[in-house]
């Protein structure tokens, strides 16, 4: 065991002595991938203003977005166009608001504003989104994680958190190919979801479906039917669809939707009617003529897998070259997605992250993906290879490796 750790040490040292500044911090697009969208700084054109109906894209109006949008969104996300909003260019600003509504002045079937009960909680599956994380801790709601699987979370947690506790208003859930996880709600858990009765009248699920086309395998893994499984249920407010194109086209400058029950979309335009006099439809004209119909959505998004496919697959090799054969660490394999979820020895992985930063290598901080960035095993660390180059993810996970082994030796040793 000491010859292990003297032997870590060493290809530590010489890791750090080789100079990296590599960074798998964030899942953003490579730049090739923003390339694959180029044509929309040259769309509209003035020819183009007139292509869809309704009003002047150029003025004021439109509040629900346009609907030639929605028709190519609609069915991709499983949401009836007519109960689609197609809005501004972050869902992450769309969930932070509809929060933020709820807390000031209620919702759909609220008793009262929330911010007027005694205390407001969200489940929270983890490892999830870091960002969802924050969004509840900046508005003070408290969170409550559950565990996430390989089909979903832990229903068998969930519905008994819910069923008994008023103050549990919602739960964050990415239903394909969740971040960081890769896991997909499987039919019979968005069903359990959807019928599961709860104390709060108000219950809401951000069905965040950042990654619904975003397929790594030939397989276009389908999301569940969250609106029409929880109007079957007699719960058809309990849902809020949330997704974007920001890993579609630009992640700066997409655009976001919203979906909902009908009483849902009209609550949330009343709301809306304050803030704005309508989205920006020049932005919305562009991705409609460039992407045309839920076909070049699909073929786009092939384009996409083929320039980040390859990374994924080097990150499973690296880390079974170097860390399987140790049984070290087990991580993801995801259909989908944007990341790679690697769970190293209980207790390492804050370590590991600092030896990453100490050789160049920014890393997710450890315990991100979870609600107060509290891993309680401190083992979970977050890989997000989608933004380096092919050569900058396999040096990064080669480092990476030696510094899971390090930490594992160093901890076996204490
Ligand atoms: N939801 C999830 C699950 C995400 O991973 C991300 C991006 N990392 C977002 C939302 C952010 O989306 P947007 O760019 O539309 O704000």
């Amino acid at each position: 065991m000491g010859a292990l750790r003297s032997e870590q040490q060493t290809a530590y040292d010489g890791l750090v002595a080789s100079g990296l500044a590599l960074d798998l911090t964030r899942g953003k697009p490579a730049p090739e991938q923003l390339d694959l969208s180029n044509a929309l700084l040259t769309l509209p054109g003035v020819d183009g203003l007139g292509a869809v109906a309704g009003p002047d894209v150029r003025n004021y109006g439109g509040l629900q977005g346009l609907r030639e949008l929605r028709e190519i969104f609609g069915p991709l996300l499983r949401v009836p166009v007519d109960q689609l909003v197609a809005a501004g260019n972050a869902s992450l600003t769309l969930m932070h608001d509809l929060l933020v509504q709820c807390l000031l002045h209620g919702t759909v079937g609220s008793e009262r504003p929330w911010s007027q009960e005694p205390r407001v909680r969200f489940l929270c599956p983890a490892p999830g989104y870091d960002r969802h994380f924050a969004v509840c801790e900046q508005l003070g709601i408290e969170m409550v994680p559950v565990p996430m699987r390989e089909d979903g979370p832990d229903t068998a947690a969930v519905a008994a958190l819910v069923a008994e506790d008023p103050s549990v208003k919602g739960m964050w859930l990415v239903p394909t190919y969740a971040n960081p996880t890769g896991s997909v709600v499987t039919e019979e858990v968005a069903r359990a979801l959807a019928e599961m009765p709860t104390a709060a009248p108000d219950f809401r699920i951000i069905w965040d479906n950042a990654y619904a086309v975003h397929h790594l395998t030939d397989v276009e893994t389908p999301t569940a039917d969250v609106l029409g499984l929880c109007a079957a249920a007699g719960n058809a407010d309990r849902a809020f669809v949330v997704a974007s194109t920001s890993k579609i086209t630009f992640a700066g400058a997409g655009v976001c939707f919203f979906g909902g029950s009908a009483a849902n979309v009209a609550w949330w335009l009343r709301q809306l009617a304050f803030q704005s006099i309508g989205p920006d439809k020049v932005n919305q004209l562009r991705h409609v003529l460039f992407l045309r119909d839920a076909d070049g959505v699909r073929a786009l998004m092939a384009a996409h897998r083929a320039l980040i496919a390859p990374k994924f697959a080097i990150v499973a090799e690296v880390l079974e070259a170097r860390l399987g054969p140790l049984k070290a660490a087990s991580w993801t394999d995801p259909a989908g997605g944007y990341f790679v979820s690697l769970d190293v020895l209980d207790g390492t992985a804050a370590r590991v992250v600092s030896l990453a930063k100490g050789a160049g290598i920014a890393m997710t901080p450890a315990g991100s993906a979870f609600p107060y960035r509290d891993d309680p095993d401190d083992r979970n660390i977050r890989i997000a290879p989608t933004f380096p180059s092919e050569a900058d993810v396999r040096a990064a996970m080669e480092g990476l490796s030696t510094c899971v082994l390090l930490a594992a030796a160093e901890h076996l040793l204490a």
